[in-house]
């Protein structure tokens, strides 16, 4: 009998991974279903950590099922795409109209759509680095080349815009912004975003600029959109309900253009193109857009007292009981980047560390090495989890260092956390 021949896959596809859902990921799900114990602190999901979304969101889509059998238009349902170009002039996008506003399954969906629009072979894309990691793979998967520029950890966690300015080339078409950022949960300031809306500016680039944590801050932080500082510039804002609303099962974003009308037209048609192929975004999420949009509840969960304050925060004190980790404390999203000291661990690279932690401690959290080119040595955790699923993480973390710990480099790190309760 002879073998079937070997598929052979998209040579495009080297070099593509999504490391919060790749073979970590994997590993941890043979380990639940071997009725291993795991605790994640991997995925974003605020609905999976006792963050439920407001019973009116449910609501709305349970009682429009029968009315949402059909396709809608490709961009989405008038009434959800009115609801968010009004969201947009309330944040002072005063321009935005509903025909500005494409609706699709998660920023997830819309991002690769964008890119496949514009990117021609081998043309390229400026993301951050540390990146939420879709965007590289939207790059590569739509042709183009991801061209990294580093945040820097030594200055919270911000580009420098002049550093973005010199890895432009005749190539490049776009600049991706996170901001609020995942994974370091900094928010970036009106001087950097200027910085790098003046660059498009210059060299004629679109800005993509990935908003969905923007509802997600603490201590007063203020969020400025980057469309504001680029009016006259191509600026596609996307962000979505997955975060703001709770849902993210429900699969349910946008992107919102601006600074389109004149030299961004033949841009609009194509993309029309490619949003007019996958025919329509989900219909029942749709019918969620208006009564979410109308709900703002994240304030109370980010300002003083309220949960996702407390985990953060008790979150940052728990790591910073551990000698050697470094964590810049997160300014919005729900995310901390702690950075391990590696001269006082033995730890070899963080795909490695990531792999042990999983194994040794059943702790999954995604290495840094995943999130783009950034020096070895950080973790992405996340602070949603209540407090006591937070002190047993870093319970774990810490027993886990205290195994490579280099002789004689510092007092004993052992100690349990179980007892640990944030202060109210
Ligand atoms: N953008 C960022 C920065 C994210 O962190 C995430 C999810 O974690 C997404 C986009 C995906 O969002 P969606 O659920 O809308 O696809």
């Amino acid at each position: 009998m002879t073998s079937s021949p070997r598929i052979r896959t998209a040579e495009k596809l080297s070099g593509v991974s999504y490391s919060l859902r790749g073979p970590l990921a994997a590993q941890a799900e043979q380990r639940r279903a071997a009725g291993q114990d795991v605790l994640a602190l991997n995925l974003g999901d605020p609905a999976a950590h006792g963050l439920p979304p407001a019973r009116e969101v449910v609501r709305a889509v349970r009682d429009h099922l029968d009315e949402s059998c059909g396709y809608s238009s490709a961009a989405g349902l008038p009434e959800a795409r009115d609801a968010v170009a009004q969201h947009y002039r309330g944040k002072g996008l005063h321009t935005v109209r509903p025909c500005d506003v494409y609706l699709g399954n998660g920023v997830s969906e819309l991002a690769p759509l964008s890119l496949h629009a514009l990117l021609d072979s081998r043309d390229e894309v400026l993301i951050p680095a540390p990146d939420y990691p879709m965007w590289t793979a939207s790059v590569v998967m739509a042709g183009g080349r991801p061209v990294h520029y580093p945040c820097d950890e030594a200055s919270a966690w911000y580009p420098d815009p002049g550093d973005v300015a010199r890895r432009v080339t005749d190539r490049t078409r776009a600049i991706v912004v996170i901001n609020p950022n995942n994974p370091t949960g900094a928010v970036w300031p009106r001087e950097v975003l200027d910085g790098i809306a003046d660059v498009a500016r210059r060299h004629g680039l679109v800005l993509l600029a990935d908003e969905i944590y923007a509802d997600f801050l603490y201590e007063g932080t203020r969020h400025t959109p980057l469309a504001q500082c680029a009016p006259d510039v191509p600026c596609l804002t996307f962000g979505g309900l997955s975060k703001r609303s709770r849902i993210p099962g429900y699969r349910m974003g946008w992107t919102v253009l601006t600074g389109c009308r004149g030299a961004g037209r033949d841009y609009v048609a194509a993309l029309d193109t490619v949003a007019s192929l996958r025919l329509c975004p989900n219909v029942p999420a749709q019918r969620a857009v208006a009564v979410a949009l109308s709900i703002d509840d994240t304030a109370a969960l980010t300002s003083a007292g309220g949960q996702l304050r407390l985990r953060r925060d008790h979150l940052c004190r728990l790591l910073a009981g551990l000698p050697g980790v470094h964590t810049v404390k997160p300014h919005g999203a729900f995310y901390v980047f702690p950075r391990i000291t590696r001269d006082r661990y033995r730890l070899g690279d963080d795909d490695s560390m990531a792999a042990h932690l999983l194994h040794e401690e059943g702790l999954f959290i995604v290495p840094g090495s995943s999130l783009g080119p950034v020096p070895p040595g950080h973790l992405r955790l996340v602070t949603l989890p209540p407090p006591d699923v937070l002190n047993e993480a870093v319970t774990r973390l810490g027993r886990f260092l205290e195994r490579r710990r280099t002789p004689g480099s510092q007092k004993p790190i052992l100690r349990r956390f179980a007892d640990e309760v944030p202060p109210n």
